[in-house]
């Protein structure tokens, strides 16, 4: 059966060029491609759901056949309900390995028709990640050249209140 559907699934917090770059090449090969926040119960989220939905609406506008997507439960469920047939996860360095191969092998086997496939980070953004650049950007330093100008300004706006445990003892 050819590839027609694909699912790129994340937290999303906030959308980065890294994971834009793997957005991109895998849309590029499908028909259809999911982009769908999870929930992670391992993270607490800087921004809501509806604001990282609208980053990525945002950030994947040009690409016509992505569709932005919050859901709940499990990865595997949520891909049968929509006839995905595979998972395409970006692996930048060896460290992403261990758990990502845990995760496509626990949802193989709740999914057993569905695939995951792994696609290389373009070196330029294998050390970029969502939480590095939220360090970043919550002391005022230049994101720019890490995520599309919209997430910056979202960024800006979320630190721009003064932290109120800073100056406490
Ligand atoms: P999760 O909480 O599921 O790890 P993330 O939003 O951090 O969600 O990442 C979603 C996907 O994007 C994962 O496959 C992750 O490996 C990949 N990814 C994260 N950062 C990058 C990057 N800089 N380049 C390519 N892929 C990335």
């Amino acid at each position: 059966m050819p590839l027609r559907v694909a699912l790129c699934p994340g937290s999303f917090d906030p959308v980065t060029n890294g994971h834009l770059d793997v957005i991109e090449r895998a849309a590029a090969l499908v028909e259809t491609l999911y982009v769908t926040v999870f929930h992670n119960a391992e993270k607490a989220p800087l921004f809501t759901t509806a604001e990282r939905l609208d980053m990525l609406r945002h950030a994947t506008a040009h690409l016509g056949n992505v569709r932005v997507e919050a859901a709940t439960g499990l990865l595997a469920d949520y891909a049968r309900a929509r006839g995905v047939q595979v998972v395409v996860r970006g692996l930048r360095a060896v460290s992403d390995f261990e758990y990502e191969l845990a995760m496509a092998e626990m949802n193989k086997q709740l999914n057993g028709e569905l695939e995951t496939l792994f696609m290389m980070t373009r070196p330029a953004y294998s050390f970029l990640s969502s939480s590095l650049v939220k360090e970043v950007a919550r002391w005022g330093g230049d994101v720019s050249r890490l995520v599309p100008s919209y997430v910056s300004e979202r960024l800006r706006e979320k630190f721009a209140r003064p932290d109120p445990d800073v100056g406490k003892a």
